[in-house]
């Protein structure tokens, strides 16, 4: 039972999702060719077998000769075609039958005495027709060759100097021709990535202006930022917004198995860029080859170290004038071969941050632009509920809202199906558990003991909305709504906090004597927020403001990376004591406020068994607060 989700401090690790958008892959005739060479033959073949009308057998065509129906013949090698005469009917009808191996001397003489005209033809097919035959199948054997060697290539990462065939060239994608050009307005928030970007764009559309003044822009720019902030579809935006040709390839299909199939791979994407510069590289996810060189097991990857030494010196070998920009993205700056963000490299880096409320709003009027959104929706208001929301969460959320009023037979998305898609993307979706009522009354008063502290405390997030509709892992869910987006926290929010997170536990105390072990999320993280308010932000007056590191949180990730301890045996156990006198000070002060507004608890809890979910609003109102 946690007292709110978003989790408003760094720690929230948004689901990726893999970027949209259908790269235009340079046309490849050769398939066509082949298809056409095949037609052309199966329809010669085809065309000669038509030829031959109903089959009799020779003793039937000799029968008719001697009866005098025969009106003419055609021979050809063993073929013989003809055309009877009917008796009956006016006209006659074709048939063919085969000579038999065995020379019929008589036949001739037959065909002579029944006066039947004889045409005999060559067995020869015209030059053409032979020499297809017999070059055909070598052609469709090599092709066939050819075009399983590249789907091997193509699975197990393409050839280097240009393959068995000179067949495999880079993989990377050409957008050159953008179907759906996206542009900078389909960009929301971003504004100083940009900013920074709109120059890269005007030198690329206009190379000689900045030569002239010998100007010499960066070569590499990095694009650094958690997941689904959007540094994939600022690339693309960037290059149809500069209109050249994009050459896109994500590291992630360097990492292959024969070594110096990725190194080649980076030498022919340069040499195709460099043939239609000015031209934008993207290298997207350059983290899975621009590793530090040297590490791993067994002294390393050759082929990612490869890779990357292909990539330095590419980037080194073209002159500062030549219009070619290599944008590149990633989430794990931290691992990067220091290499890679020397000068005359990326050397320019843009962060990408998750968006703040101003640019959540944003990015949701974008995906609800082309979207039947109702009037009543209030874009603002989720905006502002949306905090750690990436612009790909965003776009997730407004595309669940869609689902959910698709699945209600609506015209237009309401403010319901925003609600919905809100609560199951942070909440998790609802469970069907079946509760007897007196689970059902201790998780009510549970969360209405988190809910009136959010309300009472004056620094704490104010509260949003209550449920004990059970959904994901948790019994209920007091959700909080920060007014803004918080950069930083004062220790009175962070103490109000802690006491928030004891609230539910508290109530229960108070209640009914005892706790139980819906509280073990809470208490966890009241420990761990105790704990770094300890250890990192120096909040305890025994330790004083001494930074103990032990954890270090990734700047995008979320995800803790441990460090060598740098405190002794003796301050760990002062830290631990400092911990516990934390978080049982704000035991105590839940504890005391709850006994205070005894009465309001009762009030809320019953509401809550009786209505499940309770909106602000609708708790303020009951409380009679203002
Ligand atoms: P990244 O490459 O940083 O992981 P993407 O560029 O792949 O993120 O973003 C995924 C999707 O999220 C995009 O296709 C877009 O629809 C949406 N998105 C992300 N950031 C924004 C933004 N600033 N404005 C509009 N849409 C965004
Ligand atoms: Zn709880
Ligand atoms: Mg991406």
């Amino acid at each position: 039972m946690t007292p709110q989700k978003p989790d408003p401090l760094p720690g929230r690790n948004p689901p990726g999702k893999p970027a949209p958008g259908k790269p235009v892959p340079v046309f490849d005739w050769r398939p066509l060719i082949f298809t056409l060479i095949l037609f052309v033959f199966y329809y010669y073949a085809s065309a000669r077998q038509h030829q031959a009308p109903s089959e009799v057998p020779y003793s039937t065509f000799k029968q008719q000769l001697v009866n005098d129906q025969v009106v003419s013949v055609q021979i050809k090698g063993q073929q013989v075609q003809g055309r009877y005469r009917d008796s009956e009917r006016k006209e006659g009808f074709d048939f063919s039958t085969r000579l038999p191996p065995i020379t019929d001397t008589r036949l001739l003489e037959q065909i002579e005495t029944h006066q039947v005209e004889l045409v005999a033809q060559s067995e020869e097919w015209p030059w053409w027709a032979n020499l297809l035959v017999s070059v055909l199948p070598w052609v469709l054997i090599f092709g066939l060759f050819a075009w399983s060697n590249r789907a091997l290539q193509n699975r197990m990462g393409g050839s280097g100097a240009g393959g068995l065939f000179g067949f495999s060239k880079s993989r990377a994608r050409l957008y050159e021709n953008l179907d759906r050009k996206i542009s900078f307005d389909e960009v929301a928030g971003l504004d100083s990535a940009k900013h920074d970007l709109r120059e890269v764009i005007e030198y690329l559309k206009n190379p000689d202006k900045f030569r002239r003044l010998g100007a010499a822009l960066p070569k590499g720019i990095l694009m650094m930022g958690p997941p689904g902030t959007g540094k994939t579809l600022l690339a693309k935006a960037t290059a149809a917004e500069a209109g050249v040709p994009f050459f896109s390839i994500s590291g992630s299909e360097f990492v292959e198995m024969f070594v110096g199939v990725g190194a080649g791979r980076v030498r022919s994407m340069f040499q195709q860029a460099r043939e239609k510069a000015p031209a934008l590289i993207f290298i997207d996810e350059i983290d899975s080859v621009g590793r530090v060189r040297g590490t791993g097991v067994g002294g390393g990857n050759d082929e990612r170290e490869q890779t990357l030494n292909q990539i330095l010196a590419e980037m080194d070998g073209f002159e500062p004038t030549e219009p070619i920009i290599v944008l590149a993205a990633t989430n794990r700056p931290d691992v990067l071969d220091p290499a890679l963000l020397r000068p005359g490299r990326f050397d320019r880096k843009i962060t990408l941050d998750l968006p703040q409320k101003k640019a959540r709003l944003q990015i949701l009027q974008v995906h609800t632009r082309k979207k039947p959104v109702a009037q009543n929706v209030d874009l603002e208001q989720l905006a502002g509920r949306t905090i750690g929301f990436s612009g790909a969460d965003l776009e997730n959320l407004v595309n669940e809202a869609a689902l959910h009023a698709a699945n209600t037979d609506k015209e237009q998305i309401e403010q319901v199906d925003f609600e919905y898609a809100h609560d199951k993307i942070i909440l998790g979706s609802e469970r069907q558990d079946l509760l007897n009522d007196r689970d059902k009354q201790r998780i009510a008063y549970h969360e209405a003991g988190h809910a009136l502290l959010s309300l009472f405390l004056p620094n704490a997030d104010p509260l949003a909305k209550i449920t004990i509709i059970p959904r994901g892992r948790a019994l209920g869910v007091t959700e909080t709504m920060p007014t803004e987006d918080r950069v930083n926290y004062t220790q009175e929010f962070l103490e109000d906090r802690l006491c928030v997170f004891m609230g539910g536990r508290c109530s229960e105390k108070v209640v009914y004597g005892n706790v139980s072990s819906g509280a073990a999320d809470d208490l966890k993280q009241c420990t761990r927020l105790a704990r770094r308010m300890i250890t990192q932000w120096g909040m305890s007056e025994k330790m004083g403001p001494v930074t103990f590191l032990q954890h270090e949180e990734h700047p995008f990730l979320g995800m803790e990376m441990t460090q060598p301890k740098d405190f002794s045996d003796a301050t760990a156990r002062l830290i631990d004591e400092e911990v516990e006198a934390m978080v049982k000070r704000s035991e105590t002060r839940a504890l005391d406020l709850l006994q205070q507004h005894r009465a309001d608890l009762d009030k809320l809890a019953a509401e809550l068994v009786s209505h499940e979910t309770l909106a602000v609003e609708e708790v303020r109102r009951l409380l009679n607060l203002a």
